[in-house]
């Protein structure tokens, strides 16, 4: 997905950077202590999209052309924002990169497999890694919602936008 966007969120949009990055989108998130200015600095240097929820930091200089302001709150109002701005594809590289640090996912080690648990353990269900913290990925329940809610995206970002604004 090499011209996929390149999202940075601020830290009152985390929910969604975790979404973000179940779709295999590259997504950071700003450090709390992050000024205004910083956080732009750092959307600029890393060619990235700033999304706030923030309207504040939409006024600063540098925020033209690369700041999106996203509604606090409704994951699916700011999913169906995203969905009109960009051409998302929220499912075909969804669950690639780890949740948490966004690094992107490997296949698991025989040794991985055995710190997840006995009911996760099927012969033939994939296992992935994030070298970054050595967390583990398999597709449980916890999978299962986040993906529905991908594909509800992917199908109707617009008609999802209309329900949550009445
Ligand atoms: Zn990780």
């Amino acid at each position: 997905m090499e011209s996929a966007p390149r999202f940075l969120c601020d830290v009152m949009l985390a929910r969604l950077a975790r979404y973000l990055r179940a779709a295999g989108l590259d997504t950071t998130l700003a450090i709390e202590s992050a000024t205004d200015a910083e956080i732009l600095r750092e959307a600029i240097d890393e060619g990235r999209w700033l999304l706030t929820a923030d309207r504040k930091i939409t006024e600063h200089k540098a925020a033209k052309g690369r700041v999106i302001q996203l509604p606090f709150g409704s994951l699916d109002l700011q999913a169906a924002v995203l969905s009109g701005q960009f051409d998302i594809d929220w499912l075909s590289h969804a669950f690639t990169r780890c949740l948490m640090d966004n690094t992107p996912l490997q296949p698991a080690t025989p040794e991985h497999a055995l710190r997840v648990p006995e009911d996760a353990r099927q012969p033939k269900r994939e296992l992935l890694v994030c070298s970054a913290c050595n967390r583990v990925y398999w597709r449980g329940s916890h999978y299962k919602r986040m993906r529905k809610k991908l594909e509800s995206w992917q199908e109707n970002p617009a008609a999802m936008a209309t329900i949550e604004l009445l």
